[in-house]
């Protein structure tokens, strides 16, 4: 880990990690916002529609086809970042991780206290039953992964339109407002809601790490231009 980050982490008693689609590109996940990311690609519509709540309902078949060839991070491993975190958990000084990613990643290097504001692909539940599946279910079915009452298996994951679990949101915030370290890693900060999370923010130390510039630089307490897995892991 980057010298600057360990030394204010140290001297922190509550830290928390907002991570963005950058803590997972060094695992071999695409940004789904990047240009060259997986939005852009083979696909008549654009990914925003087809990861809508309408498009779900309306063409359930497209949705699957786009989601199973997209979303796919199962054999996806943590990163060197993914483990400094969870590390950072057993000693005691991270509380939280809060993360916009799908994958599952930190929770697969051990971290305990991972709150998934865009849900996961390793949860899937029946829409009518509630009945759950593991992400196999959906990855390995063909055409629409169906429950054994028939009806379909939604992926736990929120799609545009949906509206982001209040208990997560909740929580996120709770460790937000006590911390008094928050390091935000691999987002621009501007898709909601992480912009209106920095603001709850009291702490005395705030750390930006991103490979481009945010709104939020200038606000930072420290503020590192490069790559969040290559910082925290280094
Ligand atoms: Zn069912």
């Amino acid at each position: 880990m980057d010298e600057r980050v360990r030394e204010i982490l140290e001297n922190s008693r509550y830290a928390v990690f907002f991570g963005g689609a950058g803590m997972s590109t060094e695992s071999g996940i695409p940004d789904f916002r990047s240009k060259d990311g997986l939005y852009h690609q083979k696909y008549p519509v654009s990914p925003e529609t087809i990861l809508s709540h309408t498009y779900f309902m309306n063409h359930t078949e497209e949705f699957f086809r786009f989601y199973k060839d997209k979303m796919n991070s199962l054999s996806a491993e943590p990163n060197p970042a993914h483990y400094a975190l969870a590390e950072w958990e057993r000693r005691g000084i991270l509380k939280a991780v809060i993360t916009q990613n799908l994958d599952g990643l930190h929770q697969k290097a051990g971290s305990q206290c991972v709150l998934e504001l865009h849900g996961s692909v390793r949860r899937n539940f029946c829409y009518r039953c509630r009945k759950s599946y593991p992400a196999e279910a959906i990855f390995e079915s063909i055409g629409i992964p169906t429950c054994t009452c028939g009806d379909v298996i939604k992926p736990d994951v929120v799609l545009y339109e949906e509206a982001l679990n209040p208990e997560t949101v909740n929580e996120a915030i709770f460790h937000i407002e006590n911390a008094d370290t928050l390091i935000i890693g691999g987002t621009s900060l501007t898709v909601y809601p992480a912009a209106g999370y920095v603001s709850l923010f009291k702490g005395k130390n705030l750390i930006l790490i991103n490979r481009d510039p945010t709104p939020y630089d200038s606000a930072a307490t420290l503020c590192i231009h490069d790559s969040v897995g290559k910082i925290l892991g280094m």
